[in-house]
């Protein structure tokens, strides 16, 4: 009767429960938004908690179910239910999110809360163990990648609680972890597509130094190319310096040799972006 492909894995141990509640920390006076509720076990807690929550489920057989649920409980004016696919739907105003997410939407899911508007106060949410880790992940570790930086210069993140996978019914085939995501306000100023262009090159050989990386030749001919546009839509003449010459220059002179992708932080990222930006070169 449960759904995998939507990833209907309920939480049953009570104790787990009431340790992701208690970690939320939830205010009387908060609105939480619960993504994929299922039966509800998480929801009910919440209720105690909160001055009202918000569920969004896409199963109509669980919208029914936790409705039941809630109408049956002193919580019934606190609730409310819409049924969509959260990846798909504007999300309502909401002070804290608490979820037992579906997995398969880990990835897209935190960016979306992480772009939302205005920014919340924190959201806990249950991982598999591995998107955790990776999540969660500090330069030189061996899990951190683009997702842990780009997490990161988001938001403050932490490992709350392993939870393993017979506290679930039915048990999934991976393990899972809580997190605590806090967005970070006010938000970093910066130009995301510029950064998600650099980190997206640092991370392609994350073992590469950057002065190996920046000598590649589809990478220099694709910088070349936005130089060149750029310089012509800003009324520049041509540069009379050789671009692969100029390239291995700033990343010299400016002690990038030796950075690798896997053990920049994001000083080291923000700083290196600033350094190619104030010398005409963009990764956008
Ligand atoms: N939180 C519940 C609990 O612990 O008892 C169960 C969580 S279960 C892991 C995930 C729930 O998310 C399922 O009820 C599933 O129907 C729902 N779901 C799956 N994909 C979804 C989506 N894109 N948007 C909203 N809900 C979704």
């Amino acid at each position: 009767e449960f759904d995998k492909t939507k990833g209907q894995h309920i939480l049953k141990n009570p104790m787990i429960v009431k340790a992701i509640i208690d970690k939320s920390a939830i205010r009387s006076t908060d609105i939480v938004l619960e993504i994929g509720p299922g039966t509800g076990n998480l929801t009910m807690g919440l209720l105690e908690k909160a001055k009202k929550v918000i569920a969004i489920e896409l199963d109509p057989r669980m919208v029914a179910e936790i409705t039941k649920r809630v109408r049956a409980s002193p919580y019934n004016k606190n609730f409310e239910v819409i049924c969509g696919d959260v990846l798909h739907i504007e999300l309502p105003f909401f002070d804290i999110c608490v979820s037992n997410i579906p997995y398969q939407i880990s990835s897209p899911l935190v960016f979306k809360l992480l772009t939302h508007r205005p920014i919340f106060r924190c959201a806990v949410l249950m991982f598999q163990r591995e998107f955790a880790m990776r999540l969660v992940a500090r330069p030189g570790s061996e899990f951190y990648c683009r997702l842990s930086c780009n997490t990161q210069l988001l938001a403050r993140v932490d490992h709350l609680l392993k939870v393993s996978k017979n506290n679930f019914r039915p048990p999934p085939k991976v393990e899972s972890s809580v997190v605590r995501i806090e967005p970070r306000n006010p938000v970093p100023e910066m130009n995301f597509t510029e950064w998600d262009g650099f980190v997206r090159i640092c991370f392609m050989r994350k073992n590469k130094t950057l002065g190996a990386i920046f000598k590649q030749k589809s990478i220099v001919e694709m910088l070349e190319k936005n130089y060149v546009l750029l310089r012509e839509a800003n009324g520049e003449g041509p540069d009379m310096e050789e671009f692969k010459v100029k390239l291995g220059k700033i990343v010299q002179d400016f002690a990038l040799n030796d950075l690798r992708g896997n053990k920049m932080d994001l000083d080291d990222i923000l700083n290196a972006i600033a350094v190619f930006n104030r010398h005409g070169i963009h990764f956008a």
